[in-house]
């Protein structure tokens, strides 16, 4: 007998007839002896359409107000699922983050997982019960409502699995497992039997989806079993998280492409060149608790220099204010940006020991008259910032070049 920790996203819990599909799904997995925690997402659509609301309210909302608002969207598929359950005579229990506990700090709509407390849902387990956990929120040490970023259930469902020292932690999804790329984008995408943490790391990092990138992360920590599957389709073993390398086989450069929209790129162009500008510059974006992501500074003329960095989409407006007023006290000639750029990534632990994987990029893009904007590397990953436009274009001739396509 094993302990499961379940997690099926907004897709999965779609619909009542869906719910009621994964409440049998829950019921088998109980029926084969196991003790399961299942975490859901809210119904899809939901959680955008609360944002919206919010958006009608305020420009930029209050973000304690925005997590009271968004953790609404999971307390309801809790209660619906604990209904089915029931229904189909398991019994369930729900709970909402702040009823576990699920204890997080204080940065709202981003917030980090710091404790759980897992006794009740551990008195559950022992009596039985299937315990149902809301994701994406927690309590802070205030007693107020977080949320954990989009995407955050992955993240409430590993580290429930590691609280609770699961045996496995079972991603539950609308495909079957992890792709060399989005297949949505890519019908010839490959779907991977195994992926190195590593580059599940990076590639959630650089903007695959189908896991959130804190999740991978807990997962590392805690080396915590987790896998991809399909919760639309029987069968299928998806894909396992894995943490050692295979060094039998010779490498392929490329596993994956990852790509990102939610970037805009900031300029601050003819800034005085002299000790602590960048400090001054990225030091005020840090401190409203924006991430900035590629750096580029150029050697200009007389003395000045350009600076360019990328923050996600959302908080383009806001760092645009923020550098208007920092341009002040620099002396900066101009602040302005784009926010129709996207992020293109290359990602492989076979990196390391081939030569030319950049040149193969960048050779690819050029043929397609794809202007590459800014370029970051590290040592298993290339990503290249270009315009939002060329986004799948640049994916799929990737894909292509480093024959992603074949096995
Ligand atoms: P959920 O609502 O279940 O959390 P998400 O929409 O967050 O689902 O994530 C699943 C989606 O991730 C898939 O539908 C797919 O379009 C997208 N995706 C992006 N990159 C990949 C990839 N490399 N492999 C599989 N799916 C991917
Ligand atoms: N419902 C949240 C979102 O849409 C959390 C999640 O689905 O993981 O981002
Ligand atoms: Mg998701």
């Amino acid at each position: 007998m094993a302990l499961i920790v379940q997690k099926y996203g907004g897709t999965s819990v779609g619909s009542a007839e869906r719910i009621k599909n994964v409440a049998q799904r829950v019921a088998r997995t109980r029926a084969q002896g196991h003790d399961v925690v299942v975490v859901v997402s809210a119904m899809s659509g939901e959680t955008n359409r609360l944002v919206a609301l919010a958006h009608e309210m305020q420009e930029f909302p209050d973000p304690r107000e925005m997590d009271v608002v968004l953790a609404t969207g999971e307390q309801v598929t809790i209660g619906l699922l604990a209904m089915a359950l029931k229904d189909i005579g398991v019994d369930a229990k729900s709970y909402t983050g702040w009823q576990v506990a699920l204890k997080t700090d204080s940065a709202h709509t981003k917030a980090r997982i710091d404790h759980i407390d897992h006794e009740r849902m551990r008195a559950d387990l022992d009596q039985g019960r299937v315990v149902i956990v809301a994701g994406f929120q927690g309590i802070d040490s205030l007693g107020d409502i977080t949320t954990l970023g989009r995407g955050g259930s992955d993240t409430s469902a590993v580290a429930l699995a590691a609280a609770l020292k699961a045996d496995e932690c079972q991603i539950y999804t609308d495909v079957d497992g992890v792709y060399t790329t989005d297949p949505r984008v890519v019908p010839e995408a490959r779907r991977l039997d195994t992926i190195t943490f590593e580059e599940m790391l990076e590639l959630a990092s650089l903007g695959s989806k189908v896991l959130q990138i804190r999740s991978v992360e807990f997962a590392g920590k805690y080396q915590v079993r987790l896998r991809v599957l399909s919760s639309l389709q029987e069968g299928g073993e998806g894909t396992l998280i894995t943490f050692e390398e295979d060094d039998t086989m010779e490498q392929a450069a490329v596993s994956g492409i990852a790509f990102d929209k939610n970037q805009a790129r900031i300029n601050v162009r003819g800034v005085p060149d002299k000790p602590g500008i960048a400090y001054q510059i990225l030091g005020a974006v840090a401190d409203a608790n924006i991430e900035v992501d590629m750096i580029i500074q150029n050697v200009g003329d007389a003395g000045t220099t350009d600076f360019s960095f990328t923050v996600p989409r959302g908080d383009y407006q806001h760092t645009l204010k923020l550098l208007q007023e920092v341009q002040k006290h620099i002396g900066a000639a101009e602040v302005d940006g784009d926010d129709t750029v996207c992020k293109v990534s290359i990602v492989g632990l076979g990196m390391r020991s081939h030569v030319g994987v950049a040149s193969t990029m960048f050779r690819t893009l050029a043929e397609e008259g794809i202007n590459i904007q800014m370029i970051s590397t590290s040592e298993i990953k290339v990503s290249v910032l270009i315009d939002e436009k060329y986004m799948e274009l640049a994916t799929r001739v990737l894909h292509k070049a480093f024959e992603l396509d074949k096995a």
